[in-house]
């Protein structure tokens, strides 16, 4: 699942071949995604005027006061080269190039929405803070979220209401750099261990931006390129294999219904 880095990744690699750029054509599969595509011929003529992100939504606003927002939900991906036109739901064209939403699983999701509400709309209005936002995500917000909370520490940062976008994977790689164990009560949390933890999940996603997100399950760059930050995962994926701090085994245990990976020994 494209979690918050290839998201951005994806947004970055688009900004060039969208914004300021007028759509000449868009098409869509008339296939239902997680809910029905509406109708987009309105948007032919329109100009991107920018392509911003918040959690893991796109959104392309656009010269007609309208926000196209765009998930990628469990697969879905936006690129210049789609796979099978079996699979793409969505592609915007312009004098220049192409850009497609390819995705097998159709948990994706488009909507259009008036840039005026954008943020009041029932899906953002909710989120927390963006994790690299320093004014919004600080310490002192993670501390204050954390008191008197029994939630173990990955699902209690996996909550959006905590922080937007540190999903399974970069949840269990800043818990390992911040040497914290995943099992314990948020509300154990102390202020000191706030600003670690503040800092590393700041660092892990800059540094899995830099690398183009991790290419698992169907992650790849819009131009089709892949990302590299799997190979630098210290923990993730890597059940039984020693920890590069220490080399004791990795554990593996299942919180929330998701795998999690941590270092029993570093991570106490
Ligand atoms: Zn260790």
């Amino acid at each position: 699942m494209p979690e918050l880095p290839e998201v951005e990744t994806t947004r970055r690699a688009l900004i060039p071949l969208l914004e300021g750029q007028t759509l000449t054509a868009v098409t869509t599969s008339g296939k239902r995604l997680r809910q029905p595509v509406p109708p987009l011929d309105s948007l032919v003529g329109t100009t991107v005027t920018a392509l911003a992100r918040r959690a893991k939504y796109l959104l392309l606003g656009l010269s007609n006061s309208q926000t196209l927002l765009i998930h990628l939900g469990m697969s879905g991906r936006l690129t210049t080269a789609p796979p099978h036109a079996k699979h793409t739901h969505l592609t915007l064209t312009t004098a220049h190039a192409s850009v497609s939403l390819y995705d097998p699983r159709r948990f994706g999701l488009i909507l259009l929405t008036p840039t005026a509400t954008l943020h009041n709309h029932p899906l953002l209005a909710p989120l927390g803070p963006e994790p690299l936002d320093d004014t919004a995500f600080t310490p002192t917000h993670l501390y204050a979220s954390s008191h008197a909370r029994n939630t173990p520490l990955k699902p209690f940062l996996m909550d959006a209401r905590t922080v937007v976008g540190v999903g399974n994977i970069y949840a269990s790689e800043s818990l390992f750099r911040a040497r914290l164990s995943p099992t314990m009560p948020a509300g154990k949390l102390t202020r000191k261990q706030a600003e670690s933890l503040v800092e590393h999940i700041r660092q892990t996603l800059t540094d899995a931006i830099h690398a183009g997100g991790s290419s698992l399950r169907d992650y790849a760059h819009p131009s089709g390129q892949l990302g590299n930050f799997q190979s630098t995962f210290n923990v993730y994926g890597r059940k039984g294999q020693p920890c590069p701090a220490c080399g004791t085994p990795i554990t593996h245990i299942t919180q929330a219904q998701r795998s999690t990976f941590y270092c029993p020994v570093c991570q106490k």
